[in-house]
């Protein structure tokens, strides 16, 4: 079970995730939690104050976290002698984090494995304030360290698990306690190098922390408790009325999570999948709702949702010379490797090669190192809509239905992804929100009450 930031913000949020947990003692959980919710943007914030000279507004940030962690705790344990030794621990690792940003501020500079250092505090602060809340509950919850479980490369700021030595820590360190009938309870998102460095997953990477675990003891299922009722069948920012999935695919789920569905950190799916293990997604403030069942089984439907996302740029590449040549793919893709960007969207003729990218921080290299293959151009300010649907290519119908739908609006570039449920439309970035509007009520139209 992994609570997100929501589900942990504060004392009474801490409450209903602990009646949450409760329910579940049959099954057995572990249970992960992300930072109270913000805290991991503070913390980086008062990384970076420390490094530009900020000193006092990152050590007032620090008091502030101190200040938010322990009134939290004092809501939850009362001024008891285990409110007092939570109190104790949770100040002894604010100290921590002043002492760091004091480091910061007088060096002027962070490396990628101070800033995990300091990003990490926020579910080393959270853990122990659950744990402490659970057993307060007449839960008997242990706290686990991350660090002894989630084993990492040192690629910081977002490490690369290491599931093997996970599942043989997972065993060591989680099985035994889990068969005692205990709770126990981590922070997600950390993890540690094989010389105990912390170490982050990543923006997000409470998820894949939960999804880690869960595969490396084979867990029955792995919920991922939020402040969503489930997937839906398109944001609804956008789509008022979009519709709770009750179950989804796998392939599905990862499709909509590589563009832009919000509800999943995209790797939370591949250990999960790797092993079968279905993975719910559940709301903590709706804790009888249905959820949504992400498994192999879920039924086949021409479209099971939309997503989208604007901000997107095109990179076109063209070269007669491509005729009949070997290798320009090749050549294409190693630019955008050495630049570490990564690729959304691809679409190719014979001579020609279209690409979408969303990070176009290295635009300007990139496009330097693509000159000599052929001619290159831009386009700023696109979008990218895709439907996602195990049938979507069964027959021609879902899409000449979605082509109708777009009533017009113009398509710079279209793509379905080799495994046929992905049909990826680039459309101006205004055209994002009304063509969604469109396809949405092509495809999910309730019937209309007489
Ligand atoms: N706290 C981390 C973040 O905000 C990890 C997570 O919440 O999943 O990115
Ligand atoms: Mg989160």
């Amino acid at each position: 079970m992994k609570f997100g930031g929501t589900s942990v913000a504060d004392a009474a949020a801490i409450r209903r995730t602990g009646e949450i947990v409760r329910g579940r003692l049959a099954r057995r959980p572990i249970v992960v939690v992300s930072a109270l919710g913000g805290v991991t943007n503070l913390l980086l914030s008062i990384a970076r104050q420390a490094t530009s000279g900020q000193e006092i507004a990152a050590q007032s940030h620090v008091q502030e976290l101190r200040e938010r962690h322990l009134a939290c705790a004092r809501e939850l344990l009362g001024d008891g002698p285990a409110g007092t030794e939570l109190a104790t621990e949770l100040s002894a690792l604010h100290d921590d984090l002043a002492a760091l940003a004091g480091a910061l501020t007088v060096l002027g500079h962070a490396t990628p494995r101070s800033l995990d250092a300091i990003a990490a505090m926020g579910e080393q602060l959270s853990s122990l304030i659950v744990v402490a809340a659970f057993a307060r509950a007449g839960i008997d919850a242990v706290h686990v360290d991350a660090r002894d479980v989630i084993a990492t490369d040192d690629h910081f700021g977002r490490a690369e698990p290491q599931p093997e030595a996970i599942a043989t820590a997972a065993r060591a360190t989680l099985a035994p306690l889990v068969r005692a009938r205990q709770v126990p309870v981590l922070g997600g998102f950390v993890g540690a190098t094989a010389t105990r460095v912390t170490t982050t997953l990543g923006r997000g990477g409470s998820d894949y922390s939960a999804s880690l675990v869960g595969a490396a003891l084979k867990a029955d299922a792995i919920e991922i408790w939020t402040d969503v009722d489930g997937m839906l069948t398109a944001d609804p920012r956008l789509i008022p009325d979009a519709q709770l999935i009750g179950e989804i695919r796998f392939d599905e789920a990862s499709e909509l999570a590589s563009f832009g569905a919000k509800v999943l950190h995209p790797s939370t799916i591949a250990p999960a999948v790797h092993r079968g293990i279905p993975v719910f997604i559940f709301n903590s403030r709706h804790p009888a709702g249905t959820g949504t069942r992400i498994t192999f089984d879920a039924p086949r439907r021409p479209v099971t949702a939309i997503a989208g996302k604007t901000g997107v740029t095109v990179v076109k590449v063209r070269s007669p010379r491509m005729l009949l040549a070997t290798g320009t793919l090749r050549s294409i893709f190693e630019v955008f490797e050495r630049h570490r960007t990564s690729i959304d969207v691809v679409a190719t003729s014979e001579v020609s090669v279209s690409v979408t990218i969303d990070d176009a921080t290295r635009l300007e290299a990139l496009l330097g190192d693509l000159q000599p293959i052929g001619d290159v151009s831009v386009e700023r300010n696109r979008g990218i809509i895709s439907l996602v649907g195990a049938g979507i290519s069964d027959t021609s119908a879902p899409m000449a239905r979605a082509l109708g739908a777009l009533d017009g609006a113009r398509v710079h570039m279209v793509s379905l992804s080799a495994s046929g449920i992905n049909l990826t439309l680039i459309v101006d970035g205004d055209q994002v929100a009304p063509c969604t509007r469109r396809l949405h009520d092509a495809f999910f139209a309730r019937p209309v009450a007489a």
